[in-house]
C-alpha cells in the first residue's frame, strides 16, 4: 500500500507559470529511453526489462513531426494508428481525439473549440518540429449524425460533402492561425469503417 509523504505537497502550477516558464514533457530528443535505462541498471534490472519490454514501449527515439486529429470512435482505434503507420509516422505524431474530428473542433460546444486550440497550441509548443497536420474524418460518425440530425452512411456521396466541407472549414483556420502550415501541409481524410482513407482536397 502507498503512503503519502507528509512533508511533500504537489501543487499544480497557474497558467500563467507555464506561459512564462514555459514547459517541458521531458520527451524531446532521444533521451528518454537512454534515462530509463540508467534507471533500471542502477536498480538492477536492465537485462530483466529488456526481456519483459518490446522496445516500442519505451520513449520513442525521434521527435514527433506531426499532429493528428481523429475521432473518438473505438470502431477506428487501430486503423487510424494503421494509417498514421502507412504515412511512415510511427510514435513520431501527437494525436488528439474529439468526437467528430474537425467538426468537434469547430461547432459541436464551445469548450470543445478552446480546448481543441489549447491542445494545438502546446502540441506545438511541446514538440516544436511538428510541421505537418491530420485532420480524420471518418464515416458513420455519430457526431455528425447527432449534429446534423441525418444518418449520412445512408447517403455516402452526401457524407463526403458534409465532412469535406468540414474538414476544409478547419484547414483554413489552421493556416490562417499558424503560417507555419500550408495546404501542403495540412491534410484531410475520411476513413470508411475498414481503415480505407479517402483523401479530401
Ligand atoms: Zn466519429
Amino acid at each position: 500500500m502507498l503512503r503519502a509523504e507528509p512533508s511533500l505537497t504537489v501543487r499544480r502550477r497557474s497558467p500563467s507559470a507555464f506561459q512564462s516558464r514555459g514547459l517541458d514533457c521531458g520527451c524531446r530528443g532521444a533521451g528518454g529511453r537512454r534515462q530509463f535505462l540508467r534507471v533500471a541498471g542502477a536498480a538492477g534490472l536492465a537485462g530483466l526489462g529488456a526481456g519483459l519490454f518490446p522496445l516500442r514501449a519505451f520513449a520513442a527515439d525521434l521527435p514527433a513531426v506531426a499532429l493528428l486529429l481523429s475521432c473518438i470512435d473505438y470502431r477506428l482505434t487501430t486503423q487510424t494508428v494503421n494509417y498514421m503507420t502507412r504515412q511512415k509516422l510511427t510514435d513520431q505524431y501527437d494525436h488528439l481525439t474529439l468526437a467528430g474530428a474537425s467538426l468537434g473542433a469547430q461547432t459541436i460546444f464551445p469548450f470543445w473549440v478552446g480546448t481543441f486550440w489549447e491542445e494545438f497550441k502546446i502540441a506545438l509548443k511541446l514538440h516544436p518540429k511538428i510541421d505537418r497536420v491530420y485532420l480524420l474524418d471518418h464515416r458513420d460518425c455519430g457526431a455528425y449524425k447527432e449534429v446534423f440530425g441525418i444518418d449520412f452512411a445512408k447517403n455516402p456521396p452526401l457524407e463526403t460533402r458534409v465532412h469535406a466541407d468540414e474538414l476544409r472549414k478547419l484547414k483554413g483556420t489552421i493556416i490562417g492561425q499558424y503560417p507555419k502550415f500550408t495546404a501542403s501541409t495540412v491534410h484531410m481524410g475520411l476513413m470508411d469503417l475498414k481503415g480505407n482513407v479517402e483523401t479530401i482536397d
